[in-house]
């Protein structure tokens, strides 16, 4: 797989660090888990989208782009790290926002991802829960032309077999790690959305030779249009790096009972993951993905689903500034 033929940009601090967590492995008294931690990529805080922008902003870039179009939700940590890479690289960034949670504090609405937006002079537009987007960003993308700009769309969480070229990277990355520290990993799990994450990563460790399961943990639809998602662009990724077929259906694996009431409503298994994290290892997780995740991934632990010898690969995938959007939302005791 040769990942050097697509045009990329360097904006994450590579490799990322693969640290052992013995408080919590101690403490949940199961498997040993490592934590791979995406959300030290460097860019405005960090996070998983970092490493899909260095191939979108690639090829935005090699395509003579002007300006960049994307979408998310209001505390969209894509958003937040594409305007970021949108400074770095000189570009103008237009954003449409949806709004997806069903109370959205004024915190929700204006501090965390969305704070760091306005800082990066991102134009933002707010759109309702349900907008039709493949119109609404075709007509941002009229009015810019017609301005006379460039623009470029990078899709909802650069989740295209471009920006899942990320991951397919960091799969590659993985597997070189897990030989250097002589580590025999039995699962990894991830957070699950948009899919570019999943399904890249699905394609790097599959494409490496390795047939390691990867758990995806759900945090939007159901699991069998979760899996459909991740399937569909695993093989489509497949293809852009020649290895048609590397990824079989089956080795897409998406648990999405931890969503509790829907995307970005806390839930209270979420609150109890962020804040064991935080007090055992140190670390901060994010309440929409990350939390939620480890939710999950606590819960198999505690039901026997993993074995007391397994290694476990926990992959962090920031979104950390999203916490302060929650803060009179979480429960600290
Ligand atoms: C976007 C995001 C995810 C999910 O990644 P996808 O590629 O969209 O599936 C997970 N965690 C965080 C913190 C994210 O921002």
């Amino acid at each position: 797989m040769q990942l050097s033929r697509f045009p990329r940009v360097s904006l994450a601090h590579l490799p990322t660090p693969l640290e052992h967590m013995p408080r919590l492995s101690d403490h949940l008294g199961g498997p040993q888990i490592y934590v791979k931690r995406d959300d030290c990529t460097g860019l405005a805080t960090g996070g998983n989208k970092t490493r899909k922008l260095e191939f979108s902003m690639g090829q935005a870039l090699q395509r003579g782009a002007d300006t960049i179009i994307t979408v998310g939700a209001v505390q969209s940590n894509h958003v937040r790290q594409t305007a970021a890479a949108a400074c770095k690289l000189g570009l103008k960034c237009e954003v449409l926002l949806e709004h997806r949670v069903k109370q959205p504090s004024d915190l929700y609405r204006n501090s965390g991802n969305v704070f760091l937006d306005r800082i990066f002079g991102a134009n933002l537009r707010e759109y309702d829960k349900g907008t039709d987007f493949d119109v609404a960003i075709a007509e941002v993308a009229d009015e810019v032309a017609t301005a006379g700009g460039k623009p470029y769309i990078i899709p909802g969480g650069a989740s295209n077999p471009v920006g899942a070229l990320g991951y397919v990277s960091c799969g590659l990355e993985l597997l070189q790690q897990f030989s250097d520290q002589r580590l025999n990993v039995d699962h990894i799990i991830t957070a699950t959305g948009s899919a570019g994450t999943h399904a890249g990563l699905a394609v790097g460790i599959r494409g490496g030779g390795s047939d390691l399961p990867i758990l995806g943990i759900g945090v939007n639809v159901p699991q069998e249009e979760q899996e459909k998602r991740v399937y569909g662009l695993a093989r489509e990724t497949a293809e852009l790096v020649g290895t048609p077929g590397a990824v079989a259906r089956d080795d897409i694996i998406a648990d999405c009972s931890y969503i509790g009431a829907g995307y970005g409503e806390p839930t209270a298994s979420m609150n109890e993951a962020v804040l064991m994290l935080a007090r055992l290892e140190g670390l901060l997780f994010d309440p929409v993905y990350s939390g939620k995740a480890l939710a999950g991934m606590i819960d198999y632990i505690r039901t026997g689903r993993f074995s007391d010898a397994d290694t476990i690969v926990f992959l962090h995938t920031g979104g950390v500034a999203g916490l302060f959007a929650y803060a009179d939302t979480l429960r600290l005791d």
